[in-house]
């Protein structure tokens, strides 16, 4: 999961026309969920969504495409609601006022879609809202329709959003492959634990991302040993050459894929903060090689400076 600016994107055009006002006038007179037509799962919505979140999933980051695998995914759930304990809520017809609301919907793939479902926990199950806030006309309080205003907040949602939240205060990414919430205290933060329990820790997305991890090594491990091999005074210089250009190659694949497009950003963005722990460490047995690698990265890191403060 990865921060996303919806300001930056016009809302569809059909989800600010005459037919979807009466369609959310009539859900709101029916306090009903269910009565929520298509209009919120037209292909303009799934169009901006997907170029908003460059083609990925907002909770695994998994590339999905258009028309095959995405689903439109309601932040709070538009029809019926459930509990952190997956059990549903009596009395709630979801969060129907929402249901056409564009920062409530979020691209999704099919398999999140499915986990998360209508499962919305809350930190205090008292706060939840029930109803939307109407003006004296009857007409929706839009102001308090926004997934970010203050008073949709005061709900404090255990689920997190990437257009809200910031996912690097949550979760650390492991070698792995696991998701780890983040810990203060000793007191793991409750918002990570359900959102990496609902999306985050399937067993494909674990292997897929230590498979990521486990290339580059592999990559590296094999560079660092064809210098080695066979080195001598003679062939140095040139061994040296080559060594610098292909690990700078990985270097630069590892950097590339924590731009915000590419799948699994959020954990590349990691493997750079960390490096010496995802990759480095893994050297940790041949000393020597172990110091090749980091003068190696030094060097390419030094000569891309202003590429990665530009980046990072
Ligand atoms: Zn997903």
């Amino acid at each position: 999961m990865i921060s996303i600016d919806k300001s930056t994107i016009d809302k569809p055009k059909n989800l600010t026309h005459k037919p979807c006002e009466k369609a959310l006038d009539e859900v709101i007179k029916s306090k009903n969920g269910e009565k929520i037509n298509s209009i919120y799962n037209s292909a303009k919505v799934k169009d901006s969504l997907l170029k908003l979140y460059n083609n990925k999933c907002a909770y695994c980051e998994q590339i999905i495409t258009e028309g095959f695998s995405v689903r439109i995914d309601h932040y709070r759930p538009k029809d019926k609601v459930k509990d952190i304990d997956k059990k549903e809520i009596i009395g709630h017809n979801g969060y129907y006022w929402l249901g056409y609301e564009w920062t409530n919907l979020l691209p999704s793939c099919e398999r999140c879609n499915s986990l998360k479902s209508n499962i919305f926990p809350i930190e205090v199950e008292n706060q939840r809202f029930y109803e939307p806030e109407l003006l004296p006309n009857n007409k929706i309080d839009t102001s308090k329709q926004l997934i970010d205003s203050d008073f949709l907040k005061n709900e404090k949602p255990l689920i997190l959003n990437p257009e809200i939240d910031k996912p690097e205060d949550y979760f650390v990414f492991l070698a792995t492959g696991e998701i780890k919430p983040i810990s203060i205290n000793g007191v793991d933060i409750q918002k990570g634990i359900t959102t990496k329990d609902l999306c985050g820790l399937r067993d494909s997305l674990i292997i897929a991302r230590k498979n990521k991890i486990d290339d580059y090594y592999e990559k590296l491990r094999k560079h660092i040993d064809e210098y080695f091999t066979d080195l001598n005074e003679n062939n140095k210089e040139m061994k040296l050459a080559i060594v610098k250009s292909k690990a700078k190659d990985v270097f630069s694949e590892i950097l590339t894929n924590s731009y915000s497009k590419y799948e699994y950003s959020r954990l590349h963005y990691f493997i750079v903060q960390k490096i010496d722990y995802f990759i480095f460490s893994k050297f940790d047995s041949i000393p020597r090689h172990k110091q090749l690698i980091v003068d190696l990265y030094l060097e390419f890191k030094n000569g891309s400076l202003k590429y990665l403060q530009q980046k990072l």
